[in-house]
Order: C-alpha cells, then sequence, then structure tokens
C-alpha cells in the first residue's frame, strides 16, 4: 500500500515571524527561568501545557479544516527547534499527539477525521503513539498485543511500553496484530484509535535518565473492547503503514530536536568561553577551544540545513524517508557530541547541576534512540540510497 502524499502546505511569511516571535517571547519569559526547576524536581508541566494550547501547539500540523494550525513541516520545525534549545522535553507533549493526528488525518475515515481531530487540535483530547512492547521495539512487525473480532468489537489484549503521554494522555494510536499469522508478518498488523477505558491501564511511569518531566508508561490491555469503527481506515493489515508512514514527520521532529539541542549547546558554550579566563586570556582565545567550537558551530548548522531539507521535500509532498532518516541520524549525533563538548567546555561547572549544559547531556542521547534507533537509520539510508540510484 502506498500512503497518501501529505497535503502541500505553506504558511505567509508575516504570520510564520508572528508565531516564531510568541514562541521565542515564551521561551524567553516563562521556560528558560524555571526549566531547570521543572527538570530537577520531574515535575509535569501543566501550566506549560495550557499556554501550548493557547498557541494552538496541539493542532500545529492538523489540517485547518479540523481546526489545526495547518503548519509547514519547516515551521514546526523551527518552533520545535526553538523550543528544544532549551528544554527538549517540552516538545515530547505534543510531538507523538501530532503524529497520532497525522495518521487519522492520511488514513482516516471521513467519520475518524470529524470526530477525532477537532478535539486532538485544541488539546482537549490528547494523543500519543503506543508502537514499543517489552520485547519489540526496532523489529515492530514482531509485537505480540492482538485485537481479536468479536461481533461489531474487537477484544484487544497485551503490554506497550515506553509510550510517551502514556499517564496525561487520553487516547493512543495502538498498533495491534489482527492476524498473528500472517505472513508476512506486517499484512497482519493494524493500528486502532484506543482511547483510555475499561481494560487499558497503567501498568507504571519509566523512570529515566533525562527528558525528565515527560510520562513515559507502561501501558496495559486486559480484554479491552473497542468499536471497529475504531480502526484506522476501517481495513485490517494496513497498520504497520500506517504507523511508519507517520515516522517521515516523527524523523523530521527528532531531527528538529537534535538541532535544538546542538544549537542550544553550541550557545552555553560560546557565552561561557567569552566569559571564562585560564592564562591571562578568555578560553575562546585559545586553539584547543576554538577547535572545539568550530567544529560544535559547523555540526550545528549542517544538522539545521539537513532538517530543513528534510522538511521542504515533506511540504512538497514528496517522499522523503532518506531526507527525513539523513536528518534524524546526522542532528541526533550532533546533539550528543555538541553536548558533551559544551560541557568540557564548562569545565568543572559543566558537571553541576546549576548550570544548564548537564540537562541538554542527559536529554541529548534520546534523540539517537526515538523514531527509529541511529544504527537502524543509516541502513534505511543506505537502502533508499541505492534504491534511487540502480546501477
Ligand atoms: C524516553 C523514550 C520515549 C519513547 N516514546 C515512545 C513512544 O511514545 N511510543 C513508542 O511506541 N515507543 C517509544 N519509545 C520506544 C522507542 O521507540 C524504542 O526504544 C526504539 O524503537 C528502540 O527499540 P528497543 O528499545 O526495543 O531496542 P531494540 O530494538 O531491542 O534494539 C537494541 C539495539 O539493537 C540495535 N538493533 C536492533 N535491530 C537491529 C538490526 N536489525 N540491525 C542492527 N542493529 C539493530 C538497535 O539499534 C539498538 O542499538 C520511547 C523510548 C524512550 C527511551
Amino acid at each position: 500500500m502506498t500512503a497518501p502524499a501529505p497535503t502541500l502546505r505553506t504558511i505567509d511569511p508575516a504570520q510564520e515571524e508572528q508565531l516564531f516571535a510568541t514562541i521565542d517571547r515564551w521561551i524567553e519569559k516563562d521556560i528558560r527561568p524555571s526549566v531547570k526547576h521543572f527538570d530537577h524536581e520531574n515535575t509535569y508541566p501543566d501550566a506549560f501545557v495550557e499556554q501550548m494550547k493557547e498557541f494552538g501547539l496541539f493542532g500545529a500540523t492538523i489540517s485547518e479544516e479540523y481546526g489545526g494550525l495547518g503548519l509547514p513541516a519547516t515551521t514546526y520545525a523551527e518552533i520545535v527547534m526553538r523550543i528544544s534549545s532549551v528544554w527538549m522535553a517540552l516538545t515530547g507533549i505534543f510531538n507523538s499527539h501530532l503524529i497520532m493526528a497525522a495518521a487519522i488525518e492520511r488514513f482516516g475515515t471521513p467519520g475518524q477525521k470529524e470526530t477525532w481531530l477537532p478535539k486532538l487540535a485544541t488539546g482537549e483530547v490528547r494523543g500519543g503513539l503506543a508502537l514499543t512492547e517489552p520485547d519489540a521495539g526496532t523489529d515492530l512487525q514482531g509485537i505480540r498485543m492482538t485485537a481479536r473480532r468479536d461481533g461489531n468489537d474487537y477484544v484487544i489484549n497485551g503490554t506497550k511500553t515506553w509510550i510517551s503521554n502514556g499517564i496525561k494522555g487520553s487516547v493512543v494510536a495502538l498498533l495491534v496484530k489482527t492476524d498473528p499469522q500472517a505472513d508476512p508478518r506486517y499484512k497482519g498488523m493494524s493500528l486502532f484509535i484506543a482511547p483510555k477505558g475499561p481494560g487499558f491501564r497503567v501498568g507504571r511511569q519509566l523512570e529515566k535518565l533525562g527528558y525528565k518531566c515527560i510520562d513515559s508508561a507502561e501501558l496495559i490491555f486486559e480484554d479491552y473492547r473497542i468499536p471497529a469503527e475504531n480502526l484506522i481506515g476501517g481495513v485490517e493489515g494496513q497498520g504497520f503503514h500506517q504507523a511508519t508512514g507517520g515516522l517521515e514527520l516523527g524523523r523530521i521532529n527528532v531531527a528538529a530536536r537534535g538541532v535544538g539541542i546542538a544549537e542550544g549547546a553550541l550557545q552555553l558554550a560560546t557565552s561561557y568561553a567569552q566569559i571564562r579566563k585560564t592564562f591571562g586570556k578568555r578560553i575562546c582565545d585559545h586553539q584547543a577551544i576554538q577547535l572545539k567550537l568550530g567544529e560544535m558551530v559547523t555540526r550545528a548548522r549542517a544538522a539545521r540545513l539537513l532538517t530543513l531539507d528534510a522538511a521542504r521535500t515533506y511540504d512538497r509532498g514528496e517522499r522523503c524517508d532518506l531526507e527525513a532518516g539523513m536528518a534524524k541520524f546526522f542532528s541526533s549525533e550532533a546533539a550528543l557530541e555538541n553536548s558533551i563538548e559544551s560541557m568540557r567546555i564548562h569545565g568543572a561547572y559543566g558537571y553541576s547541576k546549576e548550570y544548564d549544559i548537564e540537562r541538554l547531556y542527559r536529554d541529548a542521547p534520546l534523540t539517537c534512540i526515538g523514531e527509529g534507533t541511529n544504527e537502524m537509520q543509516r541502513m534505511i539510508i543506505s537502502r533508499q540510497w541505492v534504491k534511487r540510484n540502480p546501477a
């Protein structure tokens, strides 16, 4: 099955500038002063969620006809970069929510779109994407969760894990096996819109190195009964393509998070290197630090350009798995490298919880794992590249 192309998107430059100005003001006034507190206390930022609803971020990439902002991926990526340069975790609150919405908008029936998209766009209903299981992450076709047809319903059993927004969200796009014997395996997979209700409970909240405050949860389904009308697209066997079709946007988002961290780490290092003095001069005047800054600024710039290139390809409605894969891979590695280099430039203060760089350092590795690990990304990039360049 070929995924329907996403709708072509554009935005008026003046409107885009206004949106960026609003986000920038919010970051400086509200987020930057309090991020350390939230991160260290691992406290959920409810007040920020309300502000994000007001800005329309829960409907950022949902079409205007369903009440969303209908932003192009380029504008969306820029917003994610700006927020992530200060607090990457915050973008996790609306990202998998938007991937779920994108799956409904691209693959759902007209009834599913009308029922769910307006509520998702306002943030009244908050969603997530439930693919991973305790025994299956990269090998998604190895999931064990089953949905058995029973009259007009399906009965679902199994466990999902690491699901972002699993506690605060009220609905997930749930990947299951409707035909566990299917060969090839992906033909037996389906994606459901699964609201919380009897038989659907949170197992536990998972503790993490970074990406604090955002709920990552294990979700347990025991004889969870769901109407057949919640099967996305109304036809069994399409779930694998529907779930992975949303990953292009998901990868652009993770790439943008990586750019944000890489740029944020660079900014922190740039300021510190001009203030800190050793041997009678600013450390930015020592060649060893210049080499680091030179590499960091190049990495951050390259990551930004790759990410915007992928987003532009997506906005043109073209297939962009190669571009999104390259952006995701490069930008997340840039985040990791820039955060540790920035920490080194900060010396002992980089290791202190009083400085911001330790948070970026803890948050960066997630970008190398989420939306397809970087090990897999390189193989996806290679496969796509060879396919596009037949001998
Ligand atoms: C904070 C956080 C939030 C998350 N949020 C979500 C969410 O909202 N929804 C969701 O569904 N999932 C979520 N995940 C799960 C995430 O998508 C998976 O962790 C990821 O897909 C990797 O799967 P895994 O952890 O099972 O690793 P595995 O698949 O077990 O992989 C282990 C290692 O083997 C490598 N590997 C696997 N297969 C191959 C291969 N064929 N060739 C080479 N190397 C290979 C991997 O790259 C990795 O290095 C989240 C994870 C985290 C940490």
